[in-house]
């Protein structure tokens, strides 16, 4: 019997595994890379942070070296050739990939994983069902959802906003004693804040992915026979930018402008600097996006029916051009999924950028004006 249990733990936890990480590694690491690059540009951005960040980013691209590598680097989950803050912003991951038997971490008291979402319909009041509805009506209000950590919610719902500001606070202590980037003879070798900073940029990244705010992370309950269901989860992060056995070279030449335009003009929409309600925030609006990509996988996978009431055989072929394409409401406006991918990236490296400025100055604020 206990040997069963073992092995039931051991597949689930390799299932999880599988589907559970955020934007890819790939993504990860240009979203943090271009935070950091265009820090470095910004003539606000203050001298001795320029100067970390360079120490922090060893290898600096300009914006059309990131639009080749979007194009055609595979990279695969493990982060190779890469290196300072582009590496560390992939290790919240690793660290889930590694953890097999789900060791809890302190002060959470739960494992690497569920530090990577909220399932934000954990905290919906009343007596209704806790789960994913196409009518959004399963998503709770800011209010609802408790800051305090003990809540026995947050062990089943995932604790992205405690974690969030766990590493602002680590990478505020470590700019704050000037342990900037592992240097010889420093300990312990892997406490700086370019470590800090990469985890943080994760976190932050992870929060802007709509799928990271539901129970419903497959979108599952857009499919008639749920086990057959597509995995939405890799089209919505990994298919396009880095998917083994197909380039989806007219859907990336599609997405590049869509994201530098972006980069432009998005402005974050989050008004507070508190972390914690921030968090919640972006995953709240984040979460509004879920319907247009539950239809959409209907679409791009044959299934009938309607949203709320599905039926009929699924094709069994999933088509991501046309997964990509279909159009639906976001933020009160049409726009096609590619749309909603490329706003939300732009959104995640505003985000990291904001963030590590804010952290760098909280670190250098003297004592008496905080
Ligand atoms: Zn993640």
């Amino acid at each position: 019997m206990r040997r069963f249990v073992a092995w039931v733990s051991l597949s689930i936890g390799l299932l999880i595994a599988s589907t559970a990480s955020a934007w890819s590694t790939k993504e990860h690491i240009q979203l943090t890379r271009i935070a950091a690059e265009r820090l470095m540009d910004d003539p606000a951005t203050p001298p001795d942070m320029r100067e970390w960040l360079r120490a922090a980013l060893p290898e600096r691209l300009d914006m059309e070296a990131e639009r080749q590598w979007f194009m055609t680097q595979r990279q695969g989950i493990i982060p190779r050739g890469v290196d300072g803050i582009a590496y560390w912003c992939v290790i919240p991951d690793m660290n889930a990939l590694m953890d097999i038997r789900g060791a809890k971490i302190e002060p959470f008291g739960v494992a690497e994983r569920p530090l990577h979402y909220i399932d934000l319909e954990l905290f919906v009041t009343g007596n209704q069902k806790r789960e994913y509805k196409h009518d959004l009506s399963g998503k709770p209000k800011l209010a609802d959802i408790p800051r305090d950590m003990k809540d026995p919610r947050w062990l089943q719902a995932g604790m992205l906003p405690f974690r969030v500001v766990d590493c602002y606070e680590k990478l505020v202590a470590q700019i704050r004693g000037g342990h900037l980037n592992d240097k010889p003879g420093q300990y312990p070798k892997d406490e700086h804040a370019c470590h800090w900073a990469g985890f943080l940029a994760h976190y932050l990244e992870d929060n802007t992915q709509p799928q990271h705010a539901t129970i419903d992370y497959k979108n599952s309950a857009y499919f008639a026979n749920k086990h057959k269901a597509p995995n939405v989860h890799a089209q919505v992060e990994y298919e396009l930018a880095d998917d083994e056995n197909d380039d989806h070279t007219e859907l990336r030449k599609e997405f590049w402008p869509l994201f530098v335009k972006d980069l432009a003009e998005v402005k974050d929409p989050i008004e507070t600097n508190d972390l914690w309600q921030a968090t919640c925030e972006v995953s709240l609006q984040s979460y509004d996006a879920l319907p247009m990509i539950g239809v959409a996988a209907m679409a791009a996978a044959g299934q009938g029916g309607t949203p709320e009431h599905p039926e009929g055989d699924i094709s069994g072929k999933f088509s991501t051009e046309v997964f990509y394409h279909h159009k639906g409401q976001y933020m009160g406006r049409e726009m096609t999924v590619l749309e909603m991918k490329a706003y939300q990236h732009a959104w995640a490296e505003k985000r990291v950028e904001r963030i590590l400025r804010q952290a760098w100055d909280e670190a250098h604020a003297p004592p008496a004006s905080k």
